[in-house]
């Protein structure tokens, strides 16, 4: 079994003609309303790419909860293991440039509200061998607990340090996977070739480290060997979801099919590049036909 424990949110994504700067108001085209964030992300694709995935996340108690429990129940996602919080579920505006690029703003008031307490009775079924996945849609202290409780019961551990939080680098000792983009790995470890931060994160006592690098692909370290995996290359229409993407393939192919780091890297940019081809978030995602092509490969 794959444990996603995240955030959902819904998405408004706007085609703009250029990314809004301060002080600019900027004519968009209209509002694209989907399913958004991180861990709703990552669970979709992965219930499309595997069978036996449980999204744990906190929706409100407004109309779009309702919306959001349905969307995901589409996806084949029990919305039984969604947790009901007072107050509004969360948003995100998401603003897509000329050349796919993005800027995101995020509520995460409600996914804040996931407590450690509920991290915990989640995993309290799980079986060794199962795998948590957590990003940063939830706060430090409920992604430790998590992380503790996973440990406790000899799962196997996934971490997308994403969007960053002020203590994520606490985190690391004993994580299986962690998939940084760029950005994240520098803030967790410092400026430094890609490689030599995958390195580093394999030092503070991370399992496998993947660097992601956007159109230059992806690199990795650790228990599964150095590698470099170019992206695939494809037409950009909109990079939403590409590292979602990504991760969500390459926890299944390692967890699910036994994949070597490698391989699993391929199916990963194999995936993404689908993913930023499309426009919108859930919408762009691979198809479970996509997916079952790029794992029979
Ligand atoms: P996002 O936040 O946009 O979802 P990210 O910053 O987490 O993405 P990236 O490093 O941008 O992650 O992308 C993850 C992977 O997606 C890359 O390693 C690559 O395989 C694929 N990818 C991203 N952008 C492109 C692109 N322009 N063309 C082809 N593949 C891409």
């Amino acid at each position: 079994m794959f444990i996603v424990l995240g955030n959902v949110a819904v998405d408004e994504t706007m085609q703009s003609p250029l990314l809004p700067a301060r002080g600019a108001t900027v004519l968009v085209g209209p509002a694209v309303r989907d399913l958004g964030g991180k861990g709703a992300n990552q669970a979709i694709v992965l219930a499309r790419a595997t069978t036996d995935v449980r999204l744990v996340a906190t929706i409100g108690s407004d109309d779009t909860a309702r919306w959001i429990a349905a969307a995901l129940a589409e996806e084949g996602l029990d919305p039984a293991h969604l947790i009901r919080v007072p107050g509004a579920s969360d948003r995100s505006l998401v603003f897509v440039g000329p050349d796919g690029d993005n800027a995101i703003a995020s509520t995460s008031q409600c996914s804040d509200a996931l407590s450690p307490a509920h991290a915990e009775a989640a995993l309290r079924g799980a079986q060794p061998g199962d795998v948590l996945l957590l990003q940063g849609g939830c706060t430090v202290e409920t992604n430790r607990a998590a992380i503790a409780a996973a440990k406790a019961r000899d799962m196997r551990i996934v971490f997308n340090p994403s969007a960053m939080r002020e203590g994520f680098d606490t985190l690391l000792a004993g994580v299986d996977l962690v998939v940084a983009n760029a950005g994240e790995a520098a803030e967790l470890v410092g400026d430094g070739a890609p490689l030599e931060q995958a390195e580093r994160l394999v030092a503070r006592g991370v399992g496998d480290a993947v660097v992601t690098l956007g159109a230059r692909g992806s690199v990795a370290a650790g228990r599964g060997g150095q590698h470099a995996v170019p992206a695939v290359q494809a037409p950009v229409r909109d990079t939403t979801g590409a590292g979602d993407t990504y991760l969500a393939v390459l926890a299944a192919a390692r967890f699910m099919h036994g994949a070597p780091l490698a391989a699993a890297m391929a199916w990963a940019s194999a995936a993404a590049a689908i993913t930023v081809g499309r426009p919108g978030t859930r919408a762009a995602f691979p198809s479970r036909a996509e997916l079952a092509a790029i794992a029979g490969k």
